[in-house]
């Protein structure tokens, strides 16, 4: 039976489309959101590595202008002395001003044939002095003074920087172009072969009555740091001296951690007194773990909790909105089917009424009158009965909606029940075998019950045989245990299809039978539950299609 049965539908046609709509919005929004990030992370990438590029040229200018500055006090004296250099470049304060530059120096050109003049007049202030290593080279390129005249530094006085490859590239280059020039990646020779420090020397050249030139020595690592101020950087930077990246050309790594394979760097290549240098820069750990997921993850999971409260509530509106409409329209079936039910047992008793007086008046024989008017009001009778039954259903039906429905327990005889109810029946048993059921009586049948609902559990499950039993034999049967009465009526009739077996007892449930004729509200046995449930019993039915049916009801005798 549809109607005023409990709705079935879901959320499942409104709801998911919604939620499928709020998923795809999200999705879109988390990665615009991915996006923006990714390309602010590019663009902060872009302009904190410019701002690394203008802080290494503005530092290198600095040292630039120490050479500079150092040729002009070389020029302004016929022969500057090593003491006079030494006493310079103490004025320079660089051990405060400039701590990051290992050594300032000047070297001139020695040719090979002039090496023992030139060693004599050096030794006469630098007894120890030598031009080192022995190479073959026709001209040698020996550093004369080097200050801070300190343990280290003393280890590269006389060193000859025609004597490694990438300091003569550099100084090749300064005496060729009169610029300032760097070089490629060296070891310093101030530092122990064992540990060595990559490092870099910027030179000045210029011609005085020789070949003269004057450098700077840097550990790569101090002036990195130097020039990054200490400071902890948004970006990890590798600088590489050359334009490939390997760890042969690598001079500095400020997380210390060489990345060769990382796809997510920036490079940047610059050009500094002459030399390439390769920059990349990558966001450090840090920074990358928080920005680029973090934006897009708050947007996902904030967007996905819309979208769920959005499917909630927009679920619930269409679903009170659907079981609303359902409820209204189940409410017009049933005003409508109720109506027909009381109308026709209306039509009826007006009908057996009309009927006595038309005719009664006709019939002269007073015994034949009586007998008419006898057989009128037995049907008349049994009619009222099925109006006050289908009104009290209607009743009882609101009764148990609003928890009203109360029992009144005293001590009956099931048996007697059984009879009374049969009794009162007796007219409507007129369509079976006999007129009125076989009844097997059990013994013990007694229980403290409300008397007026058992008789109306036994009333309906005795008609209900009668209209689906299709006038066959009906058999009643009641027994007993020490704790329970047990009342079961058997019919013969139509039976029911085992898929109904547990919803006949739902409210409004007809089993399908409507097509057929068999007038009825669907609320007999909701009823019938409902009063067995306050008694704490149970009823169940057995049975098959065309063969019949039998329902089984169990009481416990105190309930
Ligand atoms: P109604 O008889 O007014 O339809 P009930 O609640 O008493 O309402 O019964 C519900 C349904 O259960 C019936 O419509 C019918 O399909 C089925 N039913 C009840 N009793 C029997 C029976 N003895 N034999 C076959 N079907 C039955």
């Amino acid at each position: 039976m549809a109607f005023l049965k409990k709705s079935k539908h879901n959320t499942l046609f409104y709801g998911w489309p919604v939620l499928l709509v709020g998923t795809l919005i999200t999705c879109a929004f988390t990665y615009y959101s991915y996006v923006s990030v990714v390309s602010e992370n590019h663009l902060r990438l872009d302009y904190d590595s410019d701002e690394i590029v203008k802080q290494i040229e503005y530092k290198m200018n600095q040292y630039e202008e120490l050479l500079l500055q150092t040729r002009g006090f070389f020029l302004s004296s016929h022969e500057v002395t090593r003491k006079e250099f030494a006493h310079y470049v103490e004025n320079l304060s660089m051990k405060e001003r400039h701590p990051e530059i290992q050594a300032i120096g000047f070297g001139v050109r020695v040719k090979s044939t002039e090496v023992p003049a030139y060693l004599d007049g050096l030794r006469k202030t630098i007894p120890s002095y030598n031009i080192w290593p022995e190479t073959l080279n026709e001209e040698k390129y020996p550093i004369v003074y080097l200050e801070p005249f300190d343990e280290q530094n003393q280890r590269a006085i006389g060193y000859d920087s025609f004597s490694e490859r990438n300091r003569r590239e550099a100084l090749s280059r300064a005496f060729k172009t009169g610029q300032t020039s760097i070089s490629k990646k060296v070891y310093l020779v101030q530092d122990d072969i064992r540990l060595p420090h990559p490092g870099l020397i910027l030179y000045h050249s210029f011609i005085n009555s020789v070949p003269e030139y004057f450098f700077t020595a840097f550990r790569a690592e101090t002036l990195f740091r130097t020039i990054f101020n200490g400071k902890e950087l948004p970006l990890d930077v590798e600088i590489f001296a050359g334009t490939t990246p390997s760890t042969e050309s690598l001079i500095y790594d400020h997380d210390g951690k060489f990345h060769p394979d990382d796809r997510n760097t920036l490079e940047k290549s610059i050009k500094l007194y002459g030399q390439d240098f390769l920059l990349k820069f990558r966001p450090s750990a840090a920074t990358k773990n928080k920005s680029v997921y973090k934006a897009p993850v708050i947007v996902f999971v904030i967007g996905m909790v819309f979208a769920f409260l959005i499917f909630r509530i927009f679920g619930i509106t269409k679903k009170s909105q659907t079981e609303l409409s359902e409820a209204l329209e189940s409410r017009d079936e049933f005003i409508s089917i109720a109506s027909h039910e009381l109308k026709t047992p209306l039509t009826a008793i007006k009908l057996h009424t009309q009927m006595v007086k038309r005719n009664a008046s006709k019939i002269e024989d007073s015994d034949a009158r009586r007998k008419l008017y006898a057989d009128h009001i037995d049907h008349t009778e049994i009619l009222s009965q099925r109006l006050e039954r289908l009104v009290d259903d209607m009743l009882d039906i609101s009764r148990i909606k609003t928890a009203r429905l109360s029992v009144f327990k005293e001590l009956v005889d099931m048996n007697n029940i059984l009879d009374e109810a049969i009794q009162r029946l007796k007219d409507q048993f007129r369509v079976i075998p006999g007129a009125k059921p076989v009844v097997n009586y059990g013994i013990n049948t007694t229980g403290i019950w409300d008397k007026h609902r058992i008789d109306q559990v036994i009333t309906n499950l005795l008609t209900n045989a009668i209209k689906y039993g299709e006038g066959k034999a009906i058999e009643v049967t009641t027994s007993s245990t020490p704790t329970t009465v047990k009342i079961s009526v058997k019919d013969h009739g139509i039976g029911i299809a085992p898929e109904f077996h547990d919803k006949i007892f739902d409210r409004f449930e007809r089993a399908g039978i409507n097509s057929r004729g068999i007038s009825g509200l669907g609320l007999g046995l909701y009823i019938t539950h409902q009063i067995i449930q306050l008694h704490g019993g149970t009823i169940t039915v057995e049975s098959k299609v065309g063969e019949g049916s039998t329902f089984i009801v169990e009481l416990p005798k105190t309930s």
